[in-house]
């Protein structure tokens, strides 16, 4: 009999009942006793909605306060000494801490510095970076995996614990202390001294019944190391023992130099993602000792569409055959990644509501699919295949689907489309006589303080309480007020300031065709913080011009120049639901040609300046490295292509929020954008080295300030920094601009930071 499992369940809730307990907690307005009989409900919950859709093995130890890294360096005790009392008690304000900082109180308390946070892999859900020092102890410290254990026991569930693996939970740490201390320190080094805990952990578990654990262990989708390869050998023989049984679990890649590896480690079974590397199959078969149970993950746990049962159930059959009961069904990863649960949708119409499955719907095909190996003549098997063919063969035929305008269209783009007219030595000069700007140009990158009276605006007019008209006046004012603040300041390219923007991507989402928009798909992206990423449907296109109206009202308050904003293909396609019957290169293309009539109608109006925000550039860089070149390849000529049909005189802008280009310097100076700005305040310039040692050719605006905090950075301090990014870059193919986006910040220090901004690039120019 194959058995239906799944490797994780959304621990946020249908209604974000998580997010709502945990700030209210944070505000004082719940007690602990509140939040964890939130906590205990939502799993109680969870379980069970997992168990009526047919799952068999419930996952436990998925449910975390904030982050499930963050859970696991409370169990091993990897708690950093500014966050230990003098009692040395873990508690769950300890937690919240460490994930969130304490600010300071008044009178010289700096606060405490919150962990680390970083990406998922390549996903969009944040973890706590663990922080290792040198001479780290591990000790269990945490006892929630056991007392959940015993929960679920309590509720009647056959449950399997879920880890994060040794090696997976080191590679993601780091090793903080003095660099005299941490230098030429290995954290490997610290394996020995953390299995001993891992060991204690499935003791306990087996001592309370457990049969069986998953163990993830990611890193095995990654280009490993040859030190971290060995010891996954090592470590893994270290812990071995009959019970309980050990499931390992890859996702989001596939194992690849990894799979031999990864199939002979001592333990019961191990779990592969088919969605995202489905030629790991039928390899894996030939590889696998004939003792271990093999997951197949075919339902995408990241992905919002309904799984097409009958091409999984080729696989599945094919696999059923050999392996007979050693087959599990899962779906690709944790459901952590999947909004909650489609019934809750109430606004969708009928044929896409048709089209969609999210955690509690992947749940049920997972289990249909173990049912359809097991008994495939039971009625209720048919009658899901059925229903499962017919929506495919409607879902490939809707004209909501295919749209044979922007087929043609994009059959018919030539490497000439994705190439501006002349060179950027011939464009710059052209836009420097058109634009006459000074030298360290200043600039902003596009959006202002989104204060409560614009939020509520935008909120009375989507709910149909403010009329076009009076909305329309409202945004009009709001860019009266920015422009007359960026002339006062003295700003040279002004911006309107998206007041009219909820978000970069779904403002523009909503107005293209081929999109499609949930009420509840929330999914988890840090603490309590959730993202409900628009559905590419279609083929994408836009019916009409989408920010000419502003940006032209904008400009005709003003002589100086206007930058017309934009989000870009990448990262419109990285942050949204993709399809999956089209690969992300189409996709991304589609957008480009979309955004490409933006910037011909932004230039028509009169725009001499696009930008075009490339913040998820980085982001979609494939996990292994040998799929790289292919990805730069199609994302810079996305780029490329929505910004190539201007004249020259016309300057293109771009803007990426982060500032690790060394490995792909080459495709940012491909995408040939005559500015970029990028965030370098934090690393006082040195992160402009990669564009120095390329020999970078076109202008940049290193970000001069940091916006994620209020403070307001001094004139010298900012003249400090331009001096030294002229060291780098030549100083007349320079910008002055803050590190990102002001939508965050209050006015007050908005206005503060940008008079010294402002201030900081004249110095520099009389100092010229
Ligand atoms: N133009 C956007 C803004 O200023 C850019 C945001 C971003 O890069 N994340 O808000
Ligand atoms: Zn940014």
């Amino acid at each position: 009999m194959a058995l239906a499992h799944s490797l994780g369940f959304p621990r946020i809730g249908r209604d974000r009942e998580l997010k709502k307990a945990l700030e209210a907690y944070w505000k004082g307005e719940l007690d602990e006793a509140g939040l964890r009989a939130v906590g205990r409900q939502l799993r109680a919950d969870h379980w069970q909605l997992q168990q009526d859709a047919g799952i068999e093995l419930l996952p436990v130890g998925d449910f975390a306060w904030y982050d499930q890294v963050l859970s696991h360096s409370l169990m091993f005790g990897v708690v950093p000494e500014r966050f230990r009392t003098a009692e040395g008690r873990v508690t769950l304000d300890t937690l919240f801490a460490m994930a969130r900082g304490v600010s300071g109180a008044c009178c010289g308390n700096a606060g405490t510095q919150a962990q680390e946070m970083t990406k998922w892999f390549d996903s969009n859900y944040h973890y706590l970076v663990p922080e290792f020092s040198r001479d780290q102890q591990f000790r269990l410290s945490w006892e929630q995996l056991f007392e959940e254990v015993a929960e679920a026991r309590a509720l009647g569930h056959a449950v399997k614990p879920v880890l994060i693996g040794p090696l997976t939970y080191l590679w993601l740490g780091k090793v903080r202390g003095a660099a005299a201390e941490t230098e030429g320190f290995d954290k490997l080094e610290l394996l020995e001294r953390l299995l001993p805990v891992y060991g204690e952990v499935l003791g306990r578990l087996a001592a309370l019944g457990v049969e069986w654990v998953q163990i993830d262990e990611p890193i095995l989708g990654l280009d490993l190391p040859a030190e971290w390869k060995n010891a996954f050998e090592r470590a893994y023989n270290l812990l071995q023992q009959p019970l309980p049984k050990k499931l390992l679990t890859t996702y989001f890649a596939g194992l690849e130099d990894n799979l031999g590896l990864a199939a002979n480690l001592p333990v019961d079974g191990l779990h592969i993602d088919l969605v995202r590397a489905p030629e790991q199959y039928p390899t894996i078969l030939d590889r696998l000792p004939a003792y271990k149970v093999l997951s197949l993950g075919v339902v995408n746990g990241r992905n919002v569409w309904r799984c097409d049962l009958e091409q999984a159930l080729d696989v599945l059959r094919h696999a059923h055959e050999r392996l007979g009961a050693r087959l599990w069904v899962a779906p690709s990863c944790s459901l952590l990644h999947s909004p909650v649960d489609l019934e809750r949708e109430d606004q969708l119409d009928d044929e896409l509501q048709g089209w969609l499955a999210f955690a509690v719907q992947k749940c049920a095909e997972v289990a249909t699919l173990a049912r359809a190996l097991n008994q495939p003549d039971a009625p209720e098997v048919q009658a899901a295949r059925a229903a499962s063919r017919a929506v495919q063969q409607a879902r490939a035929r809707s004209p909501r689907i295919h749209n044979p305008h922007v087929q043609q269209r994009l059959a018919a783009v030539t490497p000439a489309d994705s190439r501006r007219a002349s060179p950027f030595a011939a464009r710059i000069a052209q836009q420097r006589a058109r634009l006459d700007l000074p030298a360290f140009p200043t600039t902003t990158i596009g959006s202002f303080p989104q204060t409560a009276a614009i939020r509520l605006a935008r909120q009375a007019y989507r709910l149909g309480k403010l009329s076009e008209t009076d909305y329309v006046e409202a945004m009009q004012a709001e860019i009266r007020h920015a422009l007359s603040v960026q002339e006062k300041l003295g700003l040279d390219v002004l911006v309107h300031g998206e007041a009219e923007r909820n978000d970069m991507v779904e403002y523009f989402a909503e107005q293209l065709d081929g999109y499609a928009f949930t009420r509840f798909g929330w999914v988890q992206s840090y603490g309590s913080r959730c993202v409900k990423p628009a559905v590419i449907v279609g083929d994408l296109s836009r019916p009409q011009a989408m920010t000419v109206a502003w940006s032209r009202y904008a400009q005709s308050l003003t002589d100086k120049p206007m930058k017309g904003m934009l989000t870009g293909p990448v990262t419109m396609l990285m942050w949204s639901f993709p399809r999956e019957d089209v690969s992300r290169e189409v996709q991304a293309r589609q957008l480009a040609l979309a955004i490409r009539d933006e910037v011909a109608d932004l230039e028509a109006a009169g725009i001499g300046i696009v930008q075009i925000d490339e913040a998820a550039f980085r982001e979609g860089l494939p996990l292994r490295r040998a799929a790289w070149q292919h990805y730069l390849d199609w994302a810079v000529d996305a780029f490329r292509l929505c910004s190539s049909g201007v004249a020259d005189a016309t300057q293109i802008h771009t803007h990426m929020c982060y500032s690790e280009f060394n490995d792909v310097i080459e495709a940012i100076a491909a995408m040939d954008a005559d500015v970029i700005t990028i965030e370098t305040s934090r690393s006082q310039m040195e992160l402009l080295e990669a564009f120095e040692a390329f020999e970078y050719p076109n202008e940049i605006g290193p970000g001069v300030y940091d916006i994620h905090s209020p403070r307001v950075p001094s004139v010298a301090e900012m003249v400090a920094l331009i001096e030294k990014a002229a060291e780098r870059i030549p100083a007349e193919r320079l910008w002055v601009n803050p590190d990102c986006g002001l939508k965050t910040r209050g006015w007050p220090e908005t206005l503060a930071a940008l008079g010294n901004m402002v201030a900081a690039a004249r110095q520099l120019r009389d100092k010229a």
